[in-house]
This record gives C-alpha cells, sequence and structure tokens, in this order.
C-alpha cells in the first residue's frame, strides 16, 4: 500500500449564513431539522470517507458541506483511502463502466476483485480502529464500496453514495454494477444523484436521491468584484496585465484572508487574453469524458472565418501531477496537448491549455471562481456526466452554460431558460452554433444567467443538501 487512510481537516460554519440567500422561511426549517439531526447524533461520528482530498466533484462536495453539518454540532469527519496505481486504476475503469464507457477497455475479472478487495481490507482494518457502533459511515463512489463487508459487524450504519451514473444502461454499466453488486448488498442505505442512476441491484427502498450541492461562500463561489477577479487573472498567467486596481484576493472557507499566489501553468501561443476579450472556458479535470478535444474542435469550427467578438478559449483542469486518484489524468491532457498542436496557426492562438495550481486547493478555488466569473461564456461538453458541479458553479455566477444534454445537466438546465442543451454531446457544428448564439447575442446571455442563478437558489445550494441528510439522519435514528 503506498499511502495509509489520511484524516482531512474540516473546519466548522454556521448555516445561519444562508439567511440572505434562502431567506426566512426556508431558513426556520432548516434550523429546526438540524437542531433534530446534531440531537439524534450526540456521542456519534458521522464518518466521510473517500479516495480523495483534492480535484473532482466529491472532494469539493465534502469540503463544502461537512463544515457545516460540524458547525451545527455533529462530529463530521472526512478520511481518504490509500492504493496502489493498479487499485486506482481498477476504480478508474469501474468509474467509465458505471458512465457507460469501456475506458480503456481493461478486464474488470476475479484478479481485478482480487486486488481491490486487498486495498479494502488494508484500508479497513484501519478503519475499524476508529469506527464506534452507532457512528454513520458515509462511503463515497466505487473506490470506498469494498470497506463495506468489513464494517458489517461494527456496529455502524454503513451508506454508500454514489456519485456516477449512466444514462443509458447496457452491457458496460452491467458489468460495472455486478463488480460491485457484493459490496452493494451490504449498505443500510444507498444514495444516488438521480432517480435514473440507481441500478437494478439497489432498487429497493433502501435507495435515496440526493442531488449535490455548492457552497456559495466557498473560495470557489464567493463573491468577487471585477478588480478582484482582474487581479486574480492577472496575477496567475490566465490574462494579460495590468492587473487594475484590485489585488488577487480571496476569503478562505473558515473566513481568514489569503491571496492567490501561485501561477498556472499555461501552454499557449505568444500573449495571454486581452481582459476585455471575451472567453469561452471548460474548467473541468483532465478526462477523456469531459470531451476537451471536443471543445476545442468546436471552438475551433466557430472561429473558421471570423471569431465572434474576438473570442478566445480557455481550457482548465488541476495541475496534472496533483491528482492521485486519477492515473489517466497525465494521459488525456498529452492527448489535448497534441490536438492543440495539430490546430491551425490562427487558430491556436486562441486556444489556452491552463494547469491551475494545486498547491493550496482554496487558492485553486480562487482561481476557477475568477475564471468562471469573467468567462463570456461557460461549457460543459461532457460525453457523460453525473450531476455536473462546474454546471452549478457557473449558473451561481450568472453565466449562460452551453452544456452537454447528459446526466445530471440535464435536470440543472431548462434549455434555453437557463443555459443552452447540447442534445448530442458529439455534434460539434450545433455546439459551435450555440456558441455563437450565445456570444453574439448579449441580452439573451444575460438572461439565462440570470435564470441560471435562480435556479441554484432554488435547487441545488448547500441548505437543501443538508436538510436532505438531516431528513436521513432522522430517519434512521
Ligand atoms: N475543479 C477545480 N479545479 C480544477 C478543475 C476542476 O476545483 O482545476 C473542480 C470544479 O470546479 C468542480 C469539480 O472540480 O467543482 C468537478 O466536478 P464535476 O461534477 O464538474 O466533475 P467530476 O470531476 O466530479 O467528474
Amino acid at each position: 500500500m503506498t499511502k495509509k487512510l489520511e484524516e482531512v481537516p474540516i473546519g466548522a460554519q454556521t448555516i445561519e449564513r444562508f439567511l440572505p440567500l434562502v431567506g426566512e422561511e426556508r431558513m426556520a426549517r432548516g434550523r429546526e431539522i438540524a437542531q433534530r439531526a446534531s440531537k439524534t447524533l450526540e456521542g456519534r461520528v458521522v464518518w466521510n470517507v473517500n479516495s480523495t482530498a483534492r480535484g473532482g466533484g466529491v472532494a469539493e462536495m465534502l469540503r463544502a458541506i461537512l463544515p457545516y453539518a460540524r458547525g451545527g454540532g455533529v462530529d463530521a469527519r472526512w478520511l481518504v483511502i490509500g492504493g496502489t496505481p493498479e487499485f486506482f486504476h481498477i476504480t478508474k475503469r469501474l468509474h467509465h463502466a458505471l458512465h457507460g464507457s469501456q475506458g480503456d477497455g481493461s478486464e474488470l475479472g476475479e484478479r481485478q476483485r482480487e486486488l481491490y478487495e486487498r486495498v479494502s481490507q488494508e484500508n479497513a482494518e484501519e478503519l475499524l480502529g476508529l469506527v464506534n457502533a452507532r457512528d454513520i459511515v458515509l462511503l463515497h463512489d466505487p473506490q470506498t464500496a469494498g470497506l463495506a463487508p468489513h464494517l458489517a459487524h461494527s456496529g455502524a450504519t454503513v451508506i454508500w453514495r454514489c456519485h456516477v451514473g449512466g444514462d443509458q444502461p447496457d452491457a458496460e454499466v452491467s458489468r460495472g454494477w455486478d463488480f460491485l453488486e457484493p459490496y452493494l448488498k451490504q449498505m443500510q442505505v444507498t444514495i444516488f444523484s438521480r432517480r435514473q442512476y440507481v441500478p437494478h441491484c439497489c432498487n429497493h427502498n433502501k435507495s435515496i436521491i440526493i442531488p449535490p450541492s455548492i457552497d456559495a461562500f466557498s473560495p470557489k463561489n464567493q463573491e468577487l468584484d471585477e478588480a478582484t477577479t482582474r487581479a486574480i487573472l492577472v496575477h496567475t498567467g490566465l490574462v494579460e496585465g495590468p492587473p487594475g486596481d484590485g489585488a488577487p484576493v480571496f476569503r478562505r472557507e473558515d473566513g481568514s484572508p489569503a491571496r492567490v499566489d501561485r501561477r498556472s501553468d499555461v501552454i499557449r501561443m505568444g500573449r495571454a487574453p486581452a481582459w476585455d476579450a471575451p472567453l469561452v472556458v471548460q474548467v473541468s479535470r483532465w478526462d477523456g469524458l469531459k470531451d476537451p478535444v471536443g471543445v476545442m474542435r468546436g471552438f475551433s469550427a466557430l472561429i473558421d472565418g471570423e471569431a465572434p467578438r474576438g473570442a478566445e478559449l480557455v481550457l482548465a483542469g488541476p495541475n496534472v501531477r496533483a491528482i492521485q486518484d486519477d492515473p489517466e489524468e497525465v494521459s488525456t491532457f498529452e492527448r489535448v496537448e497534441t490536438a492543440w498542436r495539430k490546430l491551425p496557426h490562427s487558430h491556436r492562438n486562441r486556444v489556452h491549455l491552463a494547469c491551475l495550481p494545486m498547491g493550496d486547493v482554496e487558492e485553486n478555488a480562487a482561481i476557477v471562481n475568477a475564471l468562471q466569473r469573467h468567462a463570456a461564456v461557460v461549457v460543459q461538453k461532457s460525453l457523460h456526466e453525473g450531476f455536473g458541479l462546474t454546471v452549478t458553479e457557473a449558473m451561481w455566477k450568472r453565466r449562460p452554460v452551453v452544456a452537454s444534454a447528459v446526466g445530471g445537466i440535464q435536470d440543472q438546465i431548462e434549455d434555453g431558460v437557463s443555459g443552452l442543451l447540447l442534445e448530442d454531446p458529439t455534434d460539434v457544428e450545433s455546439f459551435s452554433a450555440a456558441l455563437r448564439t450565445v456570444l453574439e447575442d448579449e441580452a439573451l446571455a444575460q438572461r439565462l444567467g440570470e435564470n441560471a442563478q435562480e435556479r441554484v437558489r432554488a435547487h441545488y445550494l448547500g441548505m437543501r443538501h443538508l436538510v436532505q441528510y438531516a431528513e436521513l439522519i432522522e430517519k434512521l435514528g
């Protein structure tokens, strides 16, 4: 085993912060149910176990939600499992399968099961030293499902939360579920982001639906004024200077002041985009399912001739060397770079490949925040998507979003009202046409952005999420 179970420190935050965002009526209901849940959980720990502390939607969600539980008097903790590269190769393959994709086509057979179980057992041995009877253990995603059999006799309630899912169950999806089924049988409750994702083996009254949410106050989503946004983007090298009058600052999760110090590692030709160049932006892990090469092709088609309003494209993701649980990131990034090098010269100098620094996740989040806020259009051209947090993040920032009609994105965006959906995510032409529409029709872009923020306020803020968790705790007793 390469590393041990690791605890991620989490601060505490009060849910009272939500008052100006959700109003008194929703707040009163939130307070009441949160109080009851913290009473039920007195002396008990709610363990959250996943496979990475940084990068990707699950880490993002845990970071967003757990401080509010702690602030409400619940001893919520976050543990990250360790594993070997082979283990993470298998879990990545599983992740692809659950999305209905073959990934690298490698096997999910007995040898892989043996290896998966061995690493699960090693992690479980440590976990069992921490977990008490009556604790709640929330295992996140396929990487941690194998811990369940080991926890069966601990007296703890074991819940599995699945953040992925495929729109069309097919042979590949079944292969993924077949692999996981023996572990899922051991869960007292399973949680999915959409009803459509509940697999056959979990199709019983122990499965519930809780869509993800974002934290409006985190460095990723907190308000940044234009001067600060500009200062952050100039400092980190994503737009051309001068930085203007602002400083590249943000507030950390715990409210303390912070500054963006690190620079982004950007592959580009020549200069960064000027501050007033409209940016088309996709922020994602370097994962083929996010179709970064497709985004580049669509953008290239858009600017063939003349780029509307001189638009430029920024494809941004984490620095590829920093993500431990995803062995494919490096090769995907290399594929994107190769495709970029093949673009015609006049297109290449409008496309920027940005690896954002990951040394400090909150600093990384502030850079993403500034980039999303500054975007003229945020795109998420995923081929498959569990939920699509980047879409929620951009919608909260009142950005017009052009995104594939896949997975949870279909729940978030009402096509033509709070964003534009792409019926066929592989259709480069309609992608580039949608980009042109939003870039050329500024009134439409503004309307889409405003509706988008209201949609997030109603459905995808942490308050709704916390209430659903509290209701579950109440039900479990
Ligand atoms: N993200 C980030 N820094 C990056 C790239 C991505 O913080 O450099 C975040 C992004 O803002 C979002 C999450 O990673 O919060 C990705 O979640 P999403 O649901 O979009 O996709 P997933 O990674 O779970 O497939």
